[in-house]
């Protein structure tokens, strides 16, 4: 049985639009951002404005600023079902990454850091850096998973704070106006001690110290920030500055439920791409998909297609719910999860049994599928790796702490 949710109507405009983005300006500059890694994607200054534009206009968040948790009235209405700013963002980033991946995570002003600011900013913070480009610095070369293990320290200075540390694998750190940086009040204290503060990179003391390689999503910068002796307003920390108990670590994590989701689409949108390709090629090559007959009485590789294809409907269905949920207001970290570590295996699988079923042609660079065999991996890696989602989903289930399950 199949399930068949429409999309409600008000997104049709948004969603050819993203469409429209990714066949005629992401497509055609794909592969030469694979290749000219660390060059910028000028192409998309203008893409960029567009959607400044477009948000300051009112239509709903089109990227990372949409996950905003809605306060407004409409979310009130008893019995209301919201189809949001979380579901706006959503589908157009799937849409967005049919096209590419790496040149949506460089997309200006459309960074993780701007999420979490769009989450979890006071209203006078989202004035002043609501029009930002902000990164999100978590990782130190001390942990990657483990984020209760920060260890860039922020200490108290009058009006300020000084923030001293290293965060590597910072996505578009290199190319951001102004970076989240999660950093602890007071090691001893653990996890209520993180807060996250927004620092804008001219800020002396904050320096971009290299960029890596990577295996994919090549045109999107990964930079290693440096911060020595960096002072901030304390009117930058984001959240409350009390170190009570584990309520201000919940609320930087709490940017996660809303985030997970945006990464899940991001992999429900290269592996529809991977599908897309397949199916033309299969064509092609005189293998029709027949959703008519079963699987078993079709060619091997129709029954692939198919078998792949049920695979990416459910990490379609997930995402959705769990996005639905955002935009309703319902506790949804069990469900981001679910969605963030069945898209990412789903992806990669996908993307990879795609190059697979094309052979040598998937495998060389005259199609885009080897590319997005390598672009889909982080998506099981960042965000919280597929393990970690697991690890989340069970301690839901099974009602344990992260104390008593790790
Ligand atoms: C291209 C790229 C972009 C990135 N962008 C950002 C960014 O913008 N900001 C940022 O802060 N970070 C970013 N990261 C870092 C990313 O979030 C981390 O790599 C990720 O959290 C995993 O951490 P780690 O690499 O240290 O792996 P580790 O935590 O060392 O894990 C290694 C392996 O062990 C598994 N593992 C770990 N703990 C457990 C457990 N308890 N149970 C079972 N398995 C476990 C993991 O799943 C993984 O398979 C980026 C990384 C890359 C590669």
């Amino acid at each position: 049985m199949s399930i068949n949710l429409e999309i409600p109507k008000k997104f049709g405009m948004l969603i050819n639009q993203a469409q429209q983005v990714s066949t005629e300006i992401f497509r055609p500059i794909s592969r030469k951002y694979d290749q000219a890694e660390h060059e910028y994607p000028k192409e998309l200054d203008m893409l960029a404005a567009l959607i400044d534009g477009m948000n300051e206009g009112g239509e709903g968040g089109t990227g990372a600023r949409g996950v905003r948790r809605d306060t407004s009235e409409d979310g009130d209405k008893k019995g209301a079902n919201r189809n949001g700013t979380n579901m706006s963002s959503v589908l157009s980033i799937m849409e967005a990454c049919w096209g590419d991946v790496a040149l949506v995570l460089s997309m200006p002003r459309q960074g993780l850091g701007d999420a979490a600011i769009a989450s979890v900013a006071n209203d006078e913070q989202l004035e002043r850096f609501g029009k930002l480009w902000a990164s999100m610095a978590i990782t130190e070369p001390g942990f990657g998973s483990d984020s209760s293990k920060v260890s860039t320290t922020a200490v108290r200075d009058g009006d300020d704070y000084i923030i001293n540390g290293e965060k590597i694998y910072v996505t578009a750190g290199g190319r951001s106006d102004a970076v989240v940086v999660w950093a602890t009040l007071d090691k001893s204290k653990g996890r209520a001690a993180i807060k996250s503060f927004v620092v804008p990179k001219d800020t002396p003391g904050c320096v971009v110290e290299r960029l890596e390689h990577k295996l994919g999503i090549r045109a999107s910068d990964t930079a290693t920030i440096r911060f020595t002796d960096c002072r901030v307003p304390a009117s930058n920390m984001l959240g409350s500055p009390d170190i009570d108990d584990d309520k201000g670590f919940a609320g930087v994590m709490q940017t996660f439920d809303n985030t997970r989701p945006l990464v899940a689409g991001m992999a429900v949108g290269v592996a529809r791409a991977a599908l897309d390709e397949i199916e033309d090629l299969l064509a092609e090559a005189g293998v029709r998909v027949d959703y008519d007959r079963p699987a078993y009485a079709q060619h091997a590789a129709a029954a692939t297609y198919l078998q792949l294809e049920a695979d990416w409907e459910a990490a379609y269905l997930l995402t959705l719910e769990s996005t639905w949920m955002a935009d309703n207001r319902k506790p949804n970290s069990l469900q981001a999860s679910m969605a963030k570590a069945k898209a990412g295996r789903t992806a990669v699988d996908i993307t990879l049994r795609c190059v697979e079923l094309a052979g040598s042609f998937g495998y060389s660079e005259h199609s885009l599928l080897e590319k997005w065999a390598r672009d889909s991996k982080i998506l099981d890696i960042f965000e919280g790796t597929q393990q970690i989602q697991q690890l989340i989903v069970a301690r839901r289930l099974l009602n344990k702490t992260s104390a008593e399950l790790k």
